[in-house]
């Protein structure tokens, strides 16, 4: 198992498949976009499934989430899927994307094994699409989303974060929208995880204020009590249900203590947090012919490592290195 100093075991990987997008939405990426990795840096296919088998067969991984950068920007996504979904004990398999290009591509990849999707989509308003992401692309996204739920890749969950002065002012608008198609909505607030480093704690949509907003049309009760266990968001029954929506406040109210999440970026670097300032090469250990003892020996180490917490509070914190989309949100 991938377990911690903290008592806490690592069940959920996230595997970000490239660093590339095709959207720069302003609090991940500047307008230029970014340094790509080179393709030689990139885990090959196969050097992802074979790490993928060793968190499943050997560390105790039951809940795989494919992430970017945009990955269904990767050419070889559907083949990961497949050969993913035939590992035992069979993982869980979900995608994270932008939606773009998910219309031509749903069924397929529920055909591969894909279980679910996570659907990004900050807005119901064309115009302020493009504002937030510098690409007018509002319509393939919401394109995307009803092939995902019409391939059954369900319950399709959106992902929103609220900006000031763009979408602020959106949420009961988005949960209304979300409630009639039968999509999860679920709003992040925005992290200090942006390559500009143009985040800031008094400039950010909080919890509190997201809530606020939602309750001036719905009425709010907590899913189950409030446990929200080591799921991030904190779920809220939408006027009695049996809809819901969810708040994922790492900022605000972190949930680090009871995070179940180990990282693996598109270069074959473990990391135990998106604020970890630090990495484990594994490519280098899967390049020199490591057999999967080793390398599960080296991630496992990694993970004894992980910090208590996302530092976020520390006066000290410093943003980590790479950008969210270089690591894998
Ligand atoms: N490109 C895909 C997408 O947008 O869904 C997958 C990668 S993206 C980095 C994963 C998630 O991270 C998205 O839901 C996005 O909205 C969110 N995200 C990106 N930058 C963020 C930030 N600075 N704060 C909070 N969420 C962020
Ligand atoms: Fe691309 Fe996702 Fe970052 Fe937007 S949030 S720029 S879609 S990686």
């Amino acid at each position: 198992m991938l377990i911690d100093t903290y008592g806490r075991a690592a069940t959920d990987l996230r595997v970000s498949l490239t660093d590339r997008c095709n959207l720069r939405c302003t609090y991940c990426m500047p307008e230029e976009g970014l340094q790509w990795l080179s393709k030689s840096s990139l885990l090959t296919d196969d050097e992802i499934v074979r790490l993928v088998h060793v968190a499943v067969t050997m560390l105790g991984i039951t809940e795989i989430r494919f992430t970017g950068g945009e990955p269904l920007l990767r050419p070889g996504l559907i083949g990961i899927v497949e050969r993913c979904a035939a590992l035992r004990p069979r993982p869980r398999l979900s995608l994270t994307t932008n939606g773009i290009g998910l219309r031509r591509t749903a069924q397929a990849l529920r055909s591969a094994g894909l279980d679910r999707v996570n659907v990004s989509l900050d807005t119901l308003r064309p115009d302020v699409f493009t504002a937030l992401t510098r690409r007018d692309r509002h319509q393939d996204v919401i394109e995307g989303l009803r092939a995902a739920r019409d391939a059954g890749l369900t319950p399709v969950k959106v992902n929103t974060v609220l900006m000031p002065g763009l979408n602020e002012d959106e949420a009961p608008e988005l949960l209304a929208w979300a409630v009639a198609h039968a999509y999860e909505l679920r709003f992040i607030e925005q992290m200090p995880l942006d390559a500009q480093h143009g985040w800031k704690r008094d400039g950010m949509i909080t919890a509190d204020g997201i809530l606020e907003s939602l309750r001036t049309r719905f009425d709010l009760a907590p899913e189950g009590g409030q446990a929200r266990g080591s799921a991030p968001a904190e779920r809220w029954l939408v006027d009695g249900g049996p809809h819901t929506v969810g708040v994922i406040a790492s900022v605000t109210r972190p949930f680090c203590s009871a995070c179940d999440r180990t990282r693996l970026t598109a270069d074959g670097q473990v990391r135990t947090c998106l604020f970890a300032r630090e990495e484990t090469d594994l490519r280098g250990a899967l390049r020199s012919g490591a057999p999967d003892a080793e390398i599960a020996r080296i991630w496992k180490a990694a993970m004894w490592g992980k910090k208590a917490g996302s530092g976020l509070d520390d006066p000290e914190f410093l943003q980590p290195q790479r950008p969210m989309s270089a690591i894998g949100g």
